[in-house]
Protein backbone atom coordinates (compact mmCIF):
# COMPACT_ATOMS: atom_id res chain seq x y z
CA UNK A 1 0.00 0.00 0.00
CA UNK A 2 1.59 3.36 -0.95
CA UNK A 3 1.93 5.54 2.39
CA UNK A 4 1.84 9.41 2.59
CA UNK A 5 2.21 12.02 5.08
CA UNK A 6 -1.22 13.34 3.47
CA UNK A 7 -3.84 12.58 1.41
CA UNK A 8 -6.41 15.41 0.05
CA UNK A 9 -9.56 13.88 -1.59
CA UNK A 10 -11.03 16.08 -3.90
CA UNK A 11 -9.80 18.38 -6.43
CA UNK A 12 -12.04 21.57 -6.41
CA UNK A 13 -10.19 24.77 -6.04
CA UNK A 14 -9.61 23.80 -1.92
CA UNK A 15 -8.39 20.76 -2.18
CA UNK A 16 -5.58 21.95 -4.82
CA UNK A 17 -5.00 24.33 -2.59
CA UNK A 18 -4.83 22.32 0.35
CA UNK A 19 -2.49 19.75 -1.64
CA UNK A 20 -0.46 22.55 -2.65
CA UNK A 21 0.12 23.72 0.65
CA UNK A 22 0.86 20.63 2.26
CA UNK A 23 3.61 19.88 -0.41
CA UNK A 24 4.70 23.33 0.90
CA UNK A 25 4.95 22.54 4.21
CA UNK A 26 7.19 19.39 3.24
CA UNK A 27 4.70 17.15 3.84
CA UNK A 28 4.56 14.19 1.02
CA UNK A 29 1.28 14.44 -0.41
CA UNK A 30 -1.15 12.99 -2.97
CA UNK A 31 -4.12 14.42 -4.35
CA UNK A 32 -6.90 12.04 -5.31
CA UNK A 33 -9.81 12.60 -7.58
CA UNK A 34 -12.83 10.42 -9.03
CA UNK A 35 -12.42 11.82 -12.63
CA UNK A 36 -11.59 15.46 -13.38
CA UNK A 37 -10.05 17.93 -11.60
CA UNK A 38 -13.08 20.73 -11.01
CA UNK A 39 -15.82 21.29 -8.91
CA UNK A 40 -18.63 23.79 -9.35
CA UNK A 41 -16.03 26.63 -10.52
CA UNK A 42 -15.74 24.71 -13.08
CA UNK A 43 -18.70 25.97 -14.85
CA UNK A 44 -18.23 29.70 -14.34
CA UNK A 45 -16.59 31.69 -17.41
CA UNK A 46 -16.54 34.73 -15.56
CA UNK A 47 -15.11 34.80 -11.65
CA UNK A 48 -16.40 37.73 -10.06
CA UNK A 49 -14.10 38.18 -7.80
CA UNK A 50 -11.21 36.40 -9.22
CA UNK A 51 -8.66 34.79 -7.20
CA UNK A 52 -5.59 35.36 -9.89
CA UNK A 53 -6.06 38.52 -12.16
CA UNK A 54 -4.66 36.82 -14.95
CA UNK A 55 -6.91 34.01 -14.88
CA UNK A 56 -11.07 35.06 -15.71
CA UNK A 57 -12.95 31.64 -15.89
CA UNK A 58 -12.79 28.64 -13.34
CA UNK A 59 -11.75 26.53 -15.89
CA UNK A 60 -8.66 28.09 -16.29
CA UNK A 61 -7.88 28.47 -12.68
CA UNK A 62 -8.44 25.02 -11.82
CA UNK A 63 -6.18 23.90 -14.59
CA UNK A 64 -3.45 25.67 -13.80
CA UNK A 65 -3.55 24.43 -10.50
CA UNK A 66 -3.81 21.51 -10.89
CA UNK A 67 -0.84 21.16 -12.97
CA UNK A 68 1.14 23.24 -10.76
CA UNK A 69 0.58 20.69 -8.46
CA UNK A 70 1.88 18.21 -10.72
CA UNK A 71 4.92 20.12 -11.59
CA UNK A 72 5.79 20.40 -8.19
CA UNK A 73 5.62 16.59 -7.83
CA UNK A 74 2.63 15.99 -6.31
CA UNK A 75 0.76 12.63 -6.47
CA UNK A 76 -2.24 12.45 -8.51
CA UNK A 77 -4.23 9.93 -8.46
CA UNK A 78 -7.67 9.45 -10.70
CA UNK A 79 -9.61 7.00 -8.76
CA UNK A 80 -13.24 7.09 -6.96
CA UNK A 81 -12.58 7.07 -3.09
CA UNK A 82 -15.80 4.59 -1.96
CA UNK A 83 -14.20 4.57 1.88
CA UNK A 84 -11.74 5.75 4.69
CA UNK A 85 -11.10 3.40 7.58
CA UNK A 86 -9.20 4.28 10.55
CA UNK A 87 -5.74 2.57 10.90
CA UNK A 88 -3.80 2.01 14.21
CA UNK A 89 -1.36 5.17 12.97
CA UNK A 90 -3.79 7.39 10.76
CA UNK A 91 -6.21 6.24 7.70
CA UNK A 92 -6.58 3.97 4.69
CA UNK A 93 -8.11 5.57 1.75
CA UNK A 94 -10.05 3.05 -0.34
CA UNK A 95 -9.98 4.19 -3.62
CA UNK A 96 -11.30 1.57 -6.88
CA UNK A 97 -7.89 1.87 -7.98
CA UNK A 98 -6.27 0.59 -4.58
CA UNK A 99 -5.82 1.58 -0.89
CA UNK A 100 -3.19 4.35 0.15
CA UNK A 101 -2.60 5.57 3.75
CA UNK A 102 -2.07 8.38 4.77
CA UNK A 103 -1.26 9.76 9.08
CA UNK A 104 -3.84 12.57 7.93
CA UNK A 105 -6.00 12.71 5.22
CA UNK A 106 -8.06 16.01 3.91
CA UNK A 107 -11.27 15.48 2.64
CA UNK A 108 -12.21 18.41 0.10
CA UNK A 109 -14.97 16.57 -1.82
CA UNK A 110 -17.42 19.02 -2.55
CA UNK A 111 -21.29 18.73 -2.97
CA UNK A 112 -23.51 18.04 -5.62
CA UNK A 113 -26.49 20.28 -6.92
CA UNK A 114 -29.48 19.51 -5.06
CA UNK A 115 -32.48 17.95 -6.85
CA UNK A 116 -36.25 18.90 -6.53
CA UNK A 117 -37.33 15.57 -6.89
CA UNK A 118 -40.34 15.99 -9.52
CA UNK A 119 -41.32 14.30 -12.33
CA UNK A 120 -39.28 15.23 -15.68
CA UNK A 121 -36.67 16.26 -13.59
CA UNK A 122 -34.58 13.13 -14.22
CA UNK A 123 -36.07 12.27 -17.50
CA UNK A 124 -35.27 15.70 -19.09
CA UNK A 125 -32.11 15.69 -17.87
CA UNK A 126 -29.59 16.34 -20.57
CA UNK A 127 -32.65 17.36 -22.97
CA UNK A 128 -33.52 20.57 -21.44
CA UNK A 129 -32.29 20.27 -17.91
CA UNK A 130 -29.31 21.40 -17.48
CA UNK A 131 -26.61 22.76 -14.08
CA UNK A 132 -24.99 24.90 -16.02
CA UNK A 133 -25.96 28.36 -17.83
CA UNK A 134 -22.01 28.99 -19.30
CA UNK A 135 -21.59 25.87 -20.20
CA UNK A 136 -25.42 24.74 -21.73
CA UNK A 137 -26.58 28.54 -22.84
CA UNK A 138 -25.83 28.86 -26.05
CA UNK A 139 -27.87 25.99 -26.86
CA UNK A 140 -31.26 28.18 -25.09
CA UNK A 141 -30.52 30.83 -28.13
CA UNK A 142 -34.05 31.48 -29.40
CA UNK A 143 -35.74 30.07 -25.88
CA UNK A 144 -37.56 30.78 -22.84
CA UNK A 145 -35.93 29.30 -19.65
CA UNK A 146 -36.83 29.05 -16.23
CA UNK A 147 -34.29 28.63 -13.23
CA UNK A 148 -35.41 27.96 -10.14
CA UNK A 149 -33.94 28.91 -6.65
CA UNK A 150 -33.89 32.16 -4.74
CA UNK A 151 -30.18 31.97 -3.57
CA UNK A 152 -26.66 33.66 -4.92
CA UNK A 153 -26.46 30.53 -7.56
CA UNK A 154 -30.02 31.02 -9.20
CA UNK A 155 -29.67 34.20 -9.76
CA UNK A 156 -25.89 34.44 -10.79
CA UNK A 157 -27.07 31.49 -13.47
CA UNK A 158 -29.87 33.84 -14.57
CA UNK A 159 -27.78 36.45 -14.92
CA UNK A 160 -25.83 34.14 -16.94
CA UNK A 161 -28.28 33.14 -19.05
CA UNK A 162 -29.24 36.59 -20.07
CA UNK A 163 -26.61 36.32 -22.54
CA UNK A 164 -28.70 33.55 -24.31
CA UNK A 165 -31.99 33.06 -24.02
CA UNK A 166 -34.96 34.82 -25.01
CA UNK A 167 -36.33 35.21 -21.52
CA UNK A 168 -35.18 34.31 -17.71
CA UNK A 169 -38.14 33.33 -15.22
CA UNK A 170 -36.98 33.18 -11.61
CA UNK A 171 -39.05 30.79 -9.56
CA UNK A 172 -38.32 31.21 -6.16
CA UNK A 173 -40.58 29.13 -3.37
CA UNK A 174 -40.06 32.15 -0.70
CA UNK A 175 -41.23 35.53 -1.16
CA UNK A 176 -37.73 37.37 -0.92
CA UNK A 177 -34.50 36.33 -2.00
CA UNK A 178 -31.71 34.85 -0.68
CA UNK A 179 -29.41 36.39 -2.95
CA UNK A 180 -26.76 39.02 -2.69
CA UNK A 181 -28.19 42.59 -3.57
CA UNK A 182 -25.77 43.09 -6.09
CA UNK A 183 -27.43 40.07 -7.89
CA UNK A 184 -30.70 40.86 -7.44
CA UNK A 185 -30.16 44.46 -8.35
CA UNK A 186 -28.60 43.18 -11.70
CA UNK A 187 -31.83 40.73 -11.95
CA UNK A 188 -34.09 43.61 -11.63
CA UNK A 189 -32.38 45.57 -13.93
CA UNK A 190 -32.53 42.99 -16.40
CA UNK A 191 -35.44 43.18 -19.07
CA UNK A 192 -35.11 39.91 -19.89
CA UNK A 193 -35.77 38.32 -16.12
CA UNK A 194 -39.09 38.07 -14.23
CA UNK A 195 -39.13 36.62 -10.80
CA UNK A 196 -41.74 34.87 -9.35
CA UNK A 197 -42.21 34.26 -5.37
CA UNK A 198 -44.26 32.03 -3.38
CA UNK A 199 -43.75 29.15 -6.37
CA UNK A 200 -44.10 25.57 -5.95
CA UNK A 201 -42.28 23.29 -9.27
CA UNK A 202 -44.89 20.48 -9.74
CA UNK A 203 -43.22 18.76 -12.82
CA UNK A 204 -40.88 18.93 -15.55
CA UNK A 205 -43.00 18.35 -18.84
CA UNK A 206 -41.60 17.31 -21.78
CA UNK A 207 -41.77 15.48 -25.29
CA UNK A 208 -39.22 13.26 -27.35
CA UNK A 209 -37.55 16.42 -28.46
CA UNK A 210 -36.68 17.93 -24.80
CA UNK A 211 -38.40 19.80 -22.04
CA UNK A 212 -41.60 22.40 -23.03
CA UNK A 213 -42.55 23.77 -20.12
CA UNK A 214 -42.72 23.19 -16.10
CA UNK A 215 -45.59 23.41 -13.99
CA UNK A 216 -45.74 25.12 -11.02
CA UNK A 217 -48.05 26.14 -8.42
CA UNK A 218 -47.59 30.17 -8.23
CA UNK A 219 -49.15 31.97 -5.35
CA UNK A 220 -51.86 28.93 -4.96
CA UNK A 221 -52.42 28.55 -8.64
CA UNK A 222 -51.32 26.32 -10.85
CA UNK A 223 -49.96 27.53 -14.06
CA UNK A 224 -47.24 26.15 -17.03
CA UNK A 225 -44.67 28.13 -17.91
CA UNK A 226 -43.26 27.16 -21.52
CA UNK A 227 -39.92 27.08 -21.79
CA UNK A 228 -37.24 25.06 -23.44
CA UNK A 229 -34.75 25.38 -20.40
CA UNK A 230 -34.35 24.30 -16.83
CA UNK A 231 -31.93 25.05 -14.14
CA UNK A 232 -32.24 24.01 -10.53
CA UNK A 233 -30.19 25.56 -8.07
CA UNK A 234 -31.46 24.92 -4.51
CA UNK A 235 -28.54 24.22 -2.67
CA UNK A 236 -26.18 21.46 -2.38
CA UNK A 237 -25.87 18.11 -0.74
CA UNK A 238 -22.39 17.33 0.72
CA UNK A 239 -20.35 14.27 -0.86
CA UNK A 240 -19.54 12.56 2.35
CA UNK A 241 -20.92 9.18 1.88
CA UNK A 242 -17.90 7.47 1.76
CA UNK A 243 -16.53 9.04 5.64
CA UNK A 244 -17.38 7.21 8.50
CA UNK A 245 -20.28 6.89 10.29
CA UNK A 246 -18.51 8.70 13.29
CA UNK A 247 -17.81 11.78 11.29
CA UNK A 248 -21.12 14.23 12.91
CA UNK A 249 -22.94 15.60 10.05
CA UNK A 250 -25.84 18.38 10.18
CA UNK A 251 -29.46 17.79 8.89
CA UNK A 252 -28.36 18.78 5.72
CA UNK A 253 -25.59 15.82 5.53
CA UNK A 254 -22.71 18.71 5.91
CA UNK A 255 -19.73 17.37 7.82
CA UNK A 256 -19.32 19.13 11.34
CA UNK A 257 -15.90 20.15 12.22
CA UNK A 258 -14.00 22.97 13.97
CA UNK A 259 -12.94 26.53 12.09
CA UNK A 260 -10.12 24.73 10.52
CA UNK A 261 -11.78 21.29 9.29
CA UNK A 262 -10.70 19.22 12.28
CA UNK A 263 -13.62 16.44 12.68
CA UNK A 264 -12.98 14.82 16.27
CA UNK A 265 -11.77 11.80 14.50
CA UNK A 266 -7.70 12.33 14.91
CA UNK A 267 -5.99 13.12 11.77
CA UNK A 268 -9.60 13.54 9.78
CA UNK A 269 -10.75 16.89 8.38
CA UNK A 270 -12.84 18.10 6.05
CA UNK A 271 -12.41 21.23 4.40
CA UNK A 272 -14.98 23.07 1.30
CA UNK A 273 -18.30 22.52 0.32
CA UNK A 274 -18.61 19.06 1.99
CA UNK A 275 -18.81 20.58 5.40
CA UNK A 276 -21.30 22.22 7.33
CA UNK A 277 -21.27 26.17 7.09
CA UNK A 278 -18.90 26.95 4.32
CA UNK A 279 -19.56 30.18 3.19
CA UNK A 280 -19.73 29.32 -0.58
CA UNK A 281 -16.77 31.53 -2.08
CA UNK A 282 -13.85 30.71 -3.49
CA UNK A 283 -11.95 32.67 -0.66
CA UNK A 284 -13.91 30.88 1.61
CA UNK A 285 -12.48 27.55 0.00
CA UNK A 286 -8.52 29.06 0.20
CA UNK A 287 -9.59 30.28 3.53
CA UNK A 288 -10.67 26.40 4.86
CA UNK A 289 -7.10 25.26 2.65
CA UNK A 290 -5.14 27.35 4.95
CA UNK A 291 -6.36 26.52 8.27
CA UNK A 292 -6.25 22.92 7.35
CA UNK A 293 -2.68 23.09 6.57
CA UNK A 294 -1.37 25.15 9.68
CA UNK A 295 -3.10 23.22 11.91
CA UNK A 296 -1.63 19.98 10.46
CA UNK A 297 1.06 18.17 12.68
P1 LIG B 1 -28.57 28.63 -0.99
O1 LIG B 1 -28.70 27.59 0.03
O2 LIG B 1 -27.97 29.93 -0.65
O3 LIG B 1 -30.01 28.94 -1.59
C1 LIG B 1 -30.86 27.92 -1.97
C2 LIG B 1 -32.13 28.51 -2.53
O4 LIG B 1 -32.93 27.45 -3.00
C3 LIG B 1 -32.96 29.28 -1.52
O5 LIG B 1 -33.55 30.36 -2.16
C4 LIG B 1 -34.01 28.26 -1.09
O6 LIG B 1 -35.25 28.82 -0.75
C5 LIG B 1 -34.20 27.49 -2.37
N1 LIG B 1 -34.66 26.11 -2.13
C6 LIG B 1 -34.14 25.20 -1.31
N2 LIG B 1 -34.82 24.04 -1.39
C7 LIG B 1 -35.80 24.24 -2.30
C8 LIG B 1 -36.82 23.44 -2.82
N3 LIG B 1 -36.98 22.16 -2.45
N4 LIG B 1 -37.65 23.98 -3.73
C9 LIG B 1 -37.49 25.27 -4.13
N5 LIG B 1 -36.54 26.09 -3.67
C10 LIG B 1 -35.70 25.58 -2.77
O7 LIG B 1 -27.78 27.90 -2.21
P2 LIG B 1 -26.89 28.50 -3.36
O8 LIG B 1 -26.48 27.33 -4.17
O9 LIG B 1 -27.52 29.62 -4.03
O10 LIG B 1 -25.59 29.07 -2.61
C11 LIG B 1 -24.80 28.20 -1.80
C12 LIG B 1 -23.63 29.00 -1.22
O11 LIG B 1 -22.74 29.37 -2.28
C13 LIG B 1 -24.07 30.30 -0.57
O12 LIG B 1 -23.27 30.52 0.54
C14 LIG B 1 -23.80 31.34 -1.62
O13 LIG B 1 -23.55 32.62 -1.06
C15 LIG B 1 -22.57 30.79 -2.33
N6 LIG B 1 -22.48 31.24 -3.74
C16 LIG B 1 -21.81 32.39 -4.00
C17 LIG B 1 -21.71 32.85 -5.28
C18 LIG B 1 -20.96 34.10 -5.56
O14 LIG B 1 -20.76 34.88 -4.67
N7 LIG B 1 -20.54 34.37 -6.75
C19 LIG B 1 -22.30 32.13 -6.42
C20 LIG B 1 -23.02 30.96 -6.02
C21 LIG B 1 -23.10 30.54 -4.73
P3 LIG B 1 -35.52 29.59 0.63
O15 LIG B 1 -34.79 30.90 0.51
O16 LIG B 1 -36.99 29.69 0.64
O17 LIG B 1 -34.96 28.68 1.69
Amino acid sequence: MQKFDVIVIGQGYAGLTAAKLAHGKGLKTASVEAMFAGGFVMNVNELEPTPDPEVQSGSELISNLAMENMDLGIETISSPVTAIKKLDDGWCVIAEEGELAAGQVIVASGASLRKLGVPGEEEFFGRGVSECADCDGPMFGDMETVVVGGGDSAFQEALALTHFAEKVTILMRGQTPRARPDLVQKVTASDKVTVLGKAEVLAIEGSEAGVTGIRASVEGKETTIPCGGVFVFIGTQPNADFLPQEVSRDADGGVVTGENGATGQPGLWVIGAARSGFGGLLSDAAKDAERVVAALG
